[in-house]
Formats: structure tokens, C-alpha cells, sequence
């Protein structure tokens, strides 16, 4: 357990200070709070969180944190029509799949290799650099709740 921790360490450590940023106390709790509960929380769900254990933090600070962790590239923006902006710590290549009903968001592991693996058939000439995945319908939970 101790070991995932502080491997989790080394990559934020390097990750910070390859991009000019120094690990303080508040971004550490930001990012642990992403880490502990991977559920896509939005940037007032992630600031009730790290009140818990840092009840003088501002939401200010909690969106400056965001900004900066995202900045860096350890935190991914989740994006959804007019919806506040979700926040994803899981940095391995990854879709979202987002549940019409309860509107939770899921990771979706995708298949390793480059983007013409997924079968897109780009035309001559154009280069992918970033991919992002997003996918639309129904949660386990909440389809076992329309089954019934
Ligand atoms: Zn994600």
C-alpha cells in the first residue's frame, strides 16, 4: 500500500518540477483527493472533499490547484455540455463513458497502439496527437434498476 503511495509520489514530484511547479501542501491534498476517489468530481465536489482534511482552504485555491495540476498534465478536464467541469487523475490512456440517466462518468480502458488501431481510417497526411474517447448510455446500476 505504502509502496503505490510513494511511487504515486515520484511521478508527482517529477511530473511538478519538470514543469517549474513546486509540490505545496494544498496541491498535494488536491491531487490525493483525485487519486483516493476516482469518480470524475466536479471542482465544488473536490473542494468539500479536501475540506475535510484542510478546512481553511478556499475554493479559490482549490481551482487554482486544479488549474496548475492540470497544467502539468497530471489532471485531465472532463468536459460535458453544459455541465461544470469534472476532473480525472488517471493518466493511462483512457475513454469516458457517461451515464444518460445518473449522469455518473466511468473510465473506459482503450486498446493500446496508435489511434489507427481503433480503426479510424485517417486520410493521407494528417497526424493524431491526442484522442479523446467519449461514450454515451447506460450505467450497470441503472440498467439493473430499469430491469426491474
Ligand atoms: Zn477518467
Amino acid at each position: 500500500m505504502n509502496g503505490i503511495k510513494n511511487q504515486r509520489q515520484a511521478v508527482l514530484d517529477r511530473t511538478l518540477s519538470r514543469s517549474g511547479l513546486r509540490m505545496t501542501r494544498q496541491r498535494q491534498t488536491v491531487y490525493d483527493t483525485l487519486m483516493d476517489q476516482r469518480d470524475h468530481p466536479t471542482a465544488d465536489e473536490v473542494f468539500s472533499r479536501v475540506k475535510r482534511t484542510m478546512p481553511t482552504i478556499s475554493l479559490a485555491t482549490v481551482y487554482n490547484c486544479l488549474e496548475k495540476l492540470v497544467d502539468c498534465g497530471l489532471v485531465r478536464q472532463v468536459n460535458r455540455d453544459r455541465e461544470s467541469t469534472r476532473y480525472c487523475a488517471n493518466l493511462k490512456e483512457h475513454g469516458h463513458f457517461y451515464c444518460r440517466q445518473c449522469g455518473s462518468v466511468h473510465d473506459i480502458d482503450l486498446p493500446s497502439g496508435q489511434p489507427a488501431d481503433l480503426g479510424l481510417a485517417l486520410p493521407e497526411g494528417f497526424r493524431v496527437d491526442q484522442l479523446d474517447v467519449n461514450l454515451r448510455g447506460v450505467c450497470p446500476e441503472c440498467g439493473a434498476k430499469q430491469q426491474s
